[in-house]
């Protein structure tokens, strides 16, 4: 699958609800998606990143180098705890730069698993704050929204950069794109 970049009018859209009828064709889309990511050594993946404004996310925060994704759909974060945590973020469809972004640090979110049940899931740390960045997709939301407006020029810009000296899905410098 081909990831979608920024500005994209698909990654501003609200996706739509998967209905349990779906979940069949939801399984043959997370296995794709979650390709998509590995390929591009991504962590997680909404899927308006690869043009499908549906609400599905993978994502896979396992340090270890296992592949072990975790496919959520529906996800809703239901409540958030602990301090804002200031950390820069890569984004598959923002390829050649990362940002600082403020989220909080623990979340507890409830999505629907590929089998159809509900799962309420705890996350803290690196796992909460991926979670988070994919499920603002699912809202049309990326990185660029949560800067303040004069912060969000600048990064444009240097996202541009990075775009005219090659930068690709999965690199988060333009060094990686010199490479
Ligand atoms: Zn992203």
């Amino acid at each position: 699958m081909e990831i979608v970049l920024s500005p994209d009018p698909v990654l501003k859209q609200e996706c739509e609800d998967v209905s349990p009828s779906e979940l069949r064709e939801m399984k043959k889309l997370a296995k794709q998606m979650a390709k998509t990511m590995y390929d591009s050594s991504g962590c997680g993946l909404a899927a308006p990143q690869v043009g499908i404004t549906k609400k599905i996310i993978v994502i896979d925060c396992n340090q270890d180098g296992k592949k072990k994704p975790t496919c959520l759909i529906n996800p809703e974060i239901i409540e958030t705890a602990g301090e804002p945590v200031t950390e820069c973020e890569g984004c598959l469809s923002i390829p050649g730069i990362s940002l600082p972004i403020t989220r909080p640090e623990d979340i507890t979110v409830r999505y629907m698993n590929l089998k159809g049940e509900e799962i309420t899931h705890h996350a803290t740390g690196f796992e909460a704050r991926c979670i988070q960045h994919e499920c603002d997709h699912l809202h049309g939301v990326t990185m660029f929204e949560h800067l303040s407006l004069m912060d969000r020029i600048k990064a444009f810009q240097e996202y541009e950069a990075a775009l005219a000296a090659g930068a690709k899905p999965g690199d988060v410098s333009v060094e990686d794109a010199d490479e």
